[in-house]
């Protein structure tokens, strides 16, 4: 059985004082839900703040992206080994790290085979824009996506990857998708290419979450999807009461 999951993407929210309130609040809210698997993901300058204050509660925490390389010339970025001080996760390949940092499915590759270097468990990102939406091209996207970024990892830590499909239109528009389409593009697609690259048994046992303005309004309709097994959650993340509430709905 695959343990439901819930992420929550701060994007380029919160500053250190406001992460203090947020995650202090948070912690006394959703420690005590079981069932689930909950992580969170500020900034990065919050991270050892947000670490301090979760202690050893079962919230986990991730950095939203990190560089591929050990260390070195790289003005501006940060390593797998300095995530892996502060984060057991990380999220890679995110739909506006694709957009505006014109990160490719073979830079998100090779992340993806750091993250595996370094023991981090790796919350992959794929999902189609609004114009390969309406030209019909979501499962040609989305299947090459997975294939690219996903290759060449070891079959033991293949498991631990969690993939999270993200319809690009549907992110912090306020536009959801709806549980069948989102659970066909999981079923259809994103596991017939987990399968080609790990073969079934490990395929099945991948998590796979759905990102795309999740609420506590329609969270249960997508957690009620046998092919979804979670969410990434932006906007919603930094409301305490709604990232509660999709925290308890996927537990069950
Ligand atoms: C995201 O940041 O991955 C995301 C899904 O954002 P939102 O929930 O705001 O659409």
């Amino acid at each position: 059985m695959r343990k439901p999951f819930v992420a929550g993407n701060w994007k380029m929210n919160k500053t250190i004082a406001e992460t203090r309130d947020l995650v202090s609040q948070l912690s006394e809210k959703i420690s005590a839900i079981t069932g689930v698997e909950k992580i969170i993901c500020p900034p990065f300058v919050s991270l050892q703040t947000a670490s301090a204050l979760i202690g050893d509660s079962d919230i986990g925490l991730g950095a939203q992206n990190m560089h591929w390389e050990e260390k070195g010339a790289f003005t501006g970025e940060v390593s797998p080994a300095m995530v892996k001080e502060l984060c057991g996760y990380v999220i890679l390949g995110h739909s506006e790290r694709r957009a505006y940092f014109n990160e490719s499915d073979e830079i998100v590759n090779r992340k993806l085979i750091s993250a595996q270097k370094y023991d981090l468990t790796p919350i992959v990102c794929v999902g189609e824009t609004l114009d390969q939406y309406e030209s019909k091209l979501t499962r040609e996207v989305v299947s090459r996506q997975t294939s690219q970024s996903l290759r060449d990892v070891s079959p033991d830590f293949a498991p631990r990857i969690v993939v999270a499909y993200e319809p690009v239109w549907a992110i912090g528009t306020g536009k959801a998708s709806n549980g069948l389409e989102a659970n066909a593009v999981v079923k259809d697609v994103i596991r017939p290419a987990l399968t080609e690259l790990f073969g079934l048994e490990t395929a099945q046992a991948i998590r796979v979450l759905y990102g795309g303005s999740v609420t506590s309004s329609n969270a249960a309709e997508f957690f009620g999807q046998p092919d979804i097994d979670g969410a990434l959650v932006g906007g919603a993340s930094l409301k305490l009461d709604e990232f509660a509430a999709i925290t308890r709905a996927a537990a069950g």
